[in-house]
């Protein structure tokens, strides 16, 4: 069966319409005001309509007339069409951000989600509910079995929710042991996460240099290692996309001292099917379900961050969990609980289109995805003129921009048509553009995604400087939009 987001298998057989996709760099994304600026006014500035208010709330609560937008049904379809428009998506083009793994979204799993029974009130009593516990419990199994763990809490709602659940774990189960331990050894190529969740979860962050090659430096870790260890966190293959060839060993040396070893799910892509981490000694990882198993990315929620965990580590997860009765299903509290990370059992409907997405493909279908992704990363980097320092890499590669600004590079890819790849990290890699097609790009458009960082490469710093000009919003102050976000639009009027 065709993988519902694998690359089309006619790839070459289909060329007539596509031929020009590797040279589609002239691309223009629309701008719907005649100025320099794009400008979609809002929906009430089109046109509004004063509307008598009744309510059974009371008086000093309501008011009797509220403004509300009064448009026709086309000009509503335009309005929001427009806005797409002026966006770029996964549903746009590809979308190669390395690490954070922006997966096309099969279009199968939100009908599944859509479903009127999916959508259950979290208070329903477990009677009630059995098909969702039946479910639930079944993704529970999956991932188990995927990561090669022996339980698995579907609560945290992100990656990072995860990790903080996972060291939160692993610190309980060391304190039951009466072992009061205070370091947690992360990785320099390591997400920024896993420094905010050990340092959340109450440790001091030992900070681990790379080896030459770009790998763990197993003499530094020798150092680093003590009584104090609590855990290692790691992610493989890497940040750099390369597979840690010692990770037995590691693991050895980090149980020796008694601490637990973390795996961060990010990189998993690169391993389904054919490895796990549990087989190699992982004690505890969360699984980013929007990078693996194509749920929409959460943009900071909702989405979900499963934790797997070895036996011993079980009753330590949160709070409630699920797991079969005599007569179906129930919920429980582990033994050892941490307590609650999120309310009432994670974000349900983004894990049913992890079970529909799981399910669907099956171990063959994920087995393939994980060989297309790695295949296309190793084909698109053979096509890229920048140079790749580290290798060989799996399912991500880090080229460096060189004497280019990595960030500039990015602005003028917007120009050509395809989102820029993660920049400037790992720090490893001198102005790093860290890029991950993923497993559903198909040969052309692969093509057309080398041939816009090698347009890039072409151009000169004044070009980069000013890009992007295509695209409906040129540069934007990034750091104030961080910071000083402007989330109504009544903040325009404050002007
Ligand atoms: C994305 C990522 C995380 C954090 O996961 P979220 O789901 O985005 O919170 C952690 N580690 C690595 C290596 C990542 O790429």
């Amino acid at each position: 069966m065709t993988p519902p987001n694998g690359a089309d298998s006619a790839d070459d057989a289909d060329g007539a319409n596509d031929a020009d996709d590797a040279d589609r760099l002239a691309y223009d994304q629309a701008r719907w005001s005649a100025g320099e600026e794009a400008y979609e006014p809002l929906l009430s500035e089109k046109n509004t309509e004063r509307v008598a208010v009744e309510s059974p709330l009371p008086d000093d609560l309501t008011r009797e007339e509220l403004t509300l937008p009064a448009v026709s049904e086309p000009t509503l379809a335009r309005h929001y069409t427009r806005l797409s428009e002026m966006n770029y998506g996964v549903d746009s083009g590809p979308f190669p951000l390395g690490s954070c793994t922006m997966k096309y979204n099969p279009k199968f799993t939100e009908d599944v989600a859509a479903h009127p029974e999916a959508s259950v009130h979290p208070d329903r009593s477990t009677r009630s509910v059995q098909g969702v516990l039946a479910l639930r419990y079944r993704l529970q199994a999956q991932l188990a079995t995927i990561g090669g763990m022996d339980a698995v809490t579907l609560q945290p709602p992100a990656g990072a929710a995860g990790e903080f659940t996972g060291i939160l774990v692993a610190r309980a189960f060391h304190e039951a042991n009466g072992d009061e331990r205070s370091e947690v050894i992360v990785p320099e190529s390591a997400h920024g996460t896993n420094f905010a969740s050990a340092a959340m979860a109450g440790y001091d962050v030992v900070e681990l240099p790379s080896a030459e090659d770009g790998r763990v430096d197993l003499e530094a870790l020798d150092a680093a290692l003590s009584e104090e260890t609590a855990a290692l966190m790691l992610t493989n293959p890497n940040t750099l996309g390369l597979f840690e060839r010692d990770i037995v060993e590691i693991a050895g040396m980090v149980h020796d001292v008694g601490g637990l070893l973390y795996y961060d799910g990010a990189n998993l892509n690169a391993l389904l099917g054919r490895g796990r981490p549990g087989d190699m000694g992982f004690d505890v990882m969360h699984y980013n379900v929007h990078k693996t198993f194509a749920t929409p990315h959460g943009g900071g929620g909702p989405g979900a961050g499963p934790v797997g965990v070895v036996a011993d580590l079980a009753p330590f997860l949160p709070d409630p969990h699920v797991r079969q009765a005599e007569d179906g299903y129930e919920r429980y509290t582990p033994d050892q609980t941490i307590g609650k990370v999120h309310g009432y059992e994670g974000n349900w409907l983004v894990l049913l289109k992890t079970y529909a997405y799981i399910s669907r493909l099956g171990e063959e279908g994920l087995t393939d995805a994980s060989a297309k992704a790695v295949l296309n990363a190793n084909y698109l980097a053979e096509r890229v003129d920048y140079e790749i320092p580290f290798g060989p890499f799996h399912h991500e590669f880090v080229a460096s921009a060189g004497k280019q600004d990595a960030a500039d590079v990015a602005k003028r890819m917007l120009d050509y048509g395809v989102h820029p790849p993660t920049t400037k990290w790992p720090e490893i890699v001198s102005e790093a553009l860290m890029t991950e097609p993923t497993e559903a790009e198909r040969k052309r458009t692969l093509d057309q995604l080398a041939a816009a960082f090698n347009a890039a490469r072409a151009d000169d710093d004044d070009t980069l400087a000013d890009a992007p000009n295509r695209t409906a919003a040129r540069r934007i102050d990034q750091a104030s939009a961080a910071r000083n976000p402007r989330l109504s639009w009544h903040a325009l009027d404050d002007e």
